[in-house]
């Protein structure tokens, strides 16, 4: 450091980091184990140690605009074999729930996703307005044959214009709260672009136009994701990837099955009469909501005992924000197939009960999905992105 140069603590960052997980920050003596250990450090970027000196002085600043504090996708090899168990990948998992939060849009929002005093609050606020919803729809009542009946006249009977009533009154709900979650994650990660360029120092070459951001910087860390390539290069947690991985696909498999039915029943089934009410059991698209489901149900089983085990060791701490997300999948894949199930036995009471946890538990996980660790699938595809670009010869000249 520079005679002169001045560092001005964030105490309360400092704080919040202690409280976040990342208790263990004191102890560490910057011996530099957990850069040589960590499968994304390299000699020119001996990370994580700065950010855990960074995270000492408590430069907020400087950590919430780091992308390489995004890249690391908490494998705990660095907290593994640091020799004064100050628990780097902690400290970095800590330090990605501060900026989320504080990208976070709106605030109020982003704020109350940050604690789990607030899970009621949470909950009640999709279980208010989808029941109130339900209520007002005239549809809360049990239909005589719910293997028949699937779920299509869980909103009621008749039609809004060209659509059912129940379709238009699911389209009411998740369309918003989609559009919504897109916007609020585009603000976020709009603002947390802005603060990591300006952290570059000096003014970009020139600026790339869309389409050239989307080839050369955002398609590329999409595919690395899709491959898992960093994932595979983790020592110590390996067994993350297998359930990662089913989960990724699962939700690219329900993302197909849910198209499917607003292009199908929405749409088509506007001009094609008999296209409304539940798809076959053997049609494919059913197979694959099917397989989609069972699949998401496994991968998370894997993450949640993989995370059990991560504490266990003391290789992880036990925080809301890693939990959180976890449990929003297995109630969206426990409630969604269990309905499915009670509702082919033919019980109609806690098949409809489900489906109603079902939507609280969907909406919960678009709603929230710009501050929770999901977000982190979103922050880290554009830090990713953003680690081509400060390499690129938009930021450095050509030689450099
Ligand atoms: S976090 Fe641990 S391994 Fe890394 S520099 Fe500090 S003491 Fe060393
Ligand atoms: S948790 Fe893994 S990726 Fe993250 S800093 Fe530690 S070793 Fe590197």
């Amino acid at each position: 450091m520079s005679e002169g140069m001045r560092v001005q603590p964030d105490l309360a960052f400092i704080e919040y980091l202690k409280g976040a997980g990342g208790d263990t920050l004191k102890k560490c003596f910057q011996c530099a184990t957990c850069s040589v250990v960590c499968p994304l450090a390299s000699d020119e970027k001996p990370f994580p140690r700065k950010e855990m000196i960074w995270a000492q002085w408590g430069l907020k600043d400087k950590l919430i605009a780091d992308p390489d504090v995004l890249l690391c996708h908490q494998c705990g090899d660095c907290t593994a074999y640091c020799p004064r168990g100050a628990k780097p990948g902690d400290v970095l998992g800590a330090i990605r729930a501060y900026a989320y939060t504080h990208y976070g849009f709106p605030k109020g929002l982003a704020n109350l996703c940050a604690s789990g005093k607030n899970l009621p609050i949470l909950i009640a606020i999709p279980a208010l307005i989808i029941g109130v919803v339900w209520l007002l729809s005239g549809g809360m009542h049990l239909p005589e044959a719910v293997r028949e009946a699937g779920f299509s006249h869980f909103f009621g009977e008749g039609m809004v214009g060209p659509l059912t009533k129940n379709v238009f009154l699911i389209d009411l709900i998740f369309l918003p709260t989609v559009a919504f979650s897109i916007f609020a994650a585009y603000r976020g990660v709009s603002a947390m672009w802005k603060a990591m360029a300006a952290n570059l120092g000096g003014t970009p070459s020139y600026r790339p136009s869309v389409v050239q951001f989307v080839q050369e910087f955002l398609w590329p860390a999409v595919v690395e994701i899709l491959q898992h390539k960093r994932f595979n290069e983790c020592g110590a947690n390996q067994n993350r990837v297998k359930g990662h991985l089913p989960v990724l696909l699962s939700f690219i498999g329900l993302f197909i099955v849910t198209n499917y039915a607003f292009v199908v029943k929405d749409i088509i089934g506007y001009f094609v009469e008999g296209l409304h009410g539940p798809i076959a059991f053997w049609n494919p698209v059913k197979i694959l909501a099917n397989v989609s489901a069972i699949a998401l149900i496994v991968g998370i089983g894997i993450l949640w005992s993989n995370r059990k085990q991560m504490e266990a060791e003391g290789r992880a701490a036990a925080t809301f924000y890693d939990w959180f997300l976890i449990w929003e999948i297995m109630a969206v894949g426990i409630t969604g197939f269990g309905a499915e199930i009670f509702r082919l036995l033919g019980l109609a009471l806690p098949a409809y009960l489900l489906y109603y946890c079902h939507l609280v538990a969907v909406m919960m996980l678009f709603l929230y999905m710009p501050y929770t660790k999901f977000a982190h699938m979103v922050y880290r595809t554009f830090a990713m992105a953003f680690e081509r670009y400060r390499e690129s010869a938009f930021v450095k000249p050509v030689g450099e």
